[in-house]
């Protein structure tokens, strides 16, 4: 029940750690699930959380919402997969009418966007963005080892014909995987006005497809891949996290780089994580964690102690991350259930 003094009392209160960073973005992992086993991602054989360990869509939205007394102004679902989630759209259409939310977007692999770009944007997800690492379908289903092409190219254009604010293409790049296709998948953002942006892959959880350090592409190399082809000039805008966007003269579509590698970023980090067990993660690269699905289940509907947890939670995030590719992962938990 939301109480007029208390959502003043909150917006004085706004989330800002010990060294001067405001949060005010919130990535909530709504699945550990997904239909795909991306290769950098996932093991081929994954076990999944048993279903009681997993937030149910109410505790989802408590928090979430407290985020946003709390002066969060933009949330991204993502998971795993959001869209495979049972009851996703509910939680979208509640998200979407919470008031001071500003940014309502989601990440997603795109396998089930023909059933669901017209709702989600119907409902206020302003933005997409879409996972999309190959335009080859017998290598897309290596990649992904169980997706298909065709089907997230139809998922995009399903988005497209929805009319988001926008659409934006992630691409992990790794060396002899799929560092070839760079420019075609340029040319495909280009001819879909779409922007896109290359990722760096990053060491989360233990992988055997691959040698990560071997497959590592530098946003460096991509860049200068893509300079060769397209004039590129930086753009000033900054999104607090890891990405830098360049526009090209002949072109609406703005190509970004995410570098966690090369680019240190975490001094204008500003986000948080929620996994879909209701951890909050105060940095992707480190454990410091703060457990709310206790705090939720011990006290079930008290909005002022989840609050208070998680301004408390503000002291514990860490001041940068560390990512070294030659060495085991520090980090052992892999990206869906990071939440990416
Ligand atoms: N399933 C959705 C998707 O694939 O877009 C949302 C979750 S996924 C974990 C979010 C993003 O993280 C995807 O763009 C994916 O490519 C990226 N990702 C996953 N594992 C990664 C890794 N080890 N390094 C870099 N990016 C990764
Ligand atoms: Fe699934 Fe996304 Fe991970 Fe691929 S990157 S396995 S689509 S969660």
């Amino acid at each position: 029940m939301s109480n007029p003094v208390q959502d003043r009392e909150d917006k004085d209160r706004e989330l800002v750690d010990r060294f001067g960073r405001r949060v005010s973005y919130l990535r909530l992992s709504v699945t550990d699930r997904c239909d795909f086993r991306c290769v950098y991602c996932m093991a081929e054989e994954m076990k999944f959380l048993p279903k009681p360990q997993i937030l149910t869509l109410e505790e989802m939205y408590a928090v979430a919402r407290a985020f946003v007394d709390l002066g969060v102004e933009k949330i991204r679902l993502t998971g795993g997969e959001p869209l495979v989630r049972r009851g996703i759209l509910d939680l979208v259409a509640r998200l979407g009418e919470i008031p001071g939310l500003n940014q309502l977007v989601l990440t997603t692999n795109g396998s089930q966007l023909t059933k669901y770009a017209y709702d989600l944007k119907r409902f206020g997800v302003k933005r997409l963005n879409i996972s999309l690492d190959s335009l080859q379908p017998k290598r897309f289903k290596e990649l992904t080892r169980t997706g298909d092409l065709q089907q997230v190219l139809e998922g995009i254009e399903a988005a497209r014909e929805a009319g988001f604010q926008a659409i934006k293409i992630n691409a992990v790049v790794m060396r002899n995987r799929n560092e070839d296709e760079v420019l075609s998948l340029v040319e495909f953002a280009r001819e879909k006005r779409l922007d896109i942006s290359f990722i760096e892959e990053m060491p989360l959880g233990v992988i055997s497809e691959h040698s990560r350090a071997e497959a590592f592409m530098s946003s460096a190399d991509i860049r200068q891949q893509i300079g060769k082809e397209y004039s590129l000039a930086p753009t000033l805008e900054s999104s607090g996290g890891p990405s830098r966007y360049y526009s090209m003269p002949d072109s609406k579509t703005r190509i970004g780089f995410i570098s966690p590698h090369s680019h240190n970023f975490c001094h204008l980090c500003n986000r948080v994580r929620l996994t879909a067990e209701g951890r909050l993660l105060l940095c992707l690269g480190n454990e410091h964690s703060k457990d709310l699905r206790k705090v939720i289940r011990a006290h079930p509907g008290d909005d002022a102690i989840l609050k208070q947890q998680i301004i408390d939670a503000m002291h514990i995030k860490p001041e940068r991350h560390h990512f070294e590719l030659d060495q085991e992962p520090q980090i052992v938990r892999f990206m869906n259930m990071t939440g990416g």
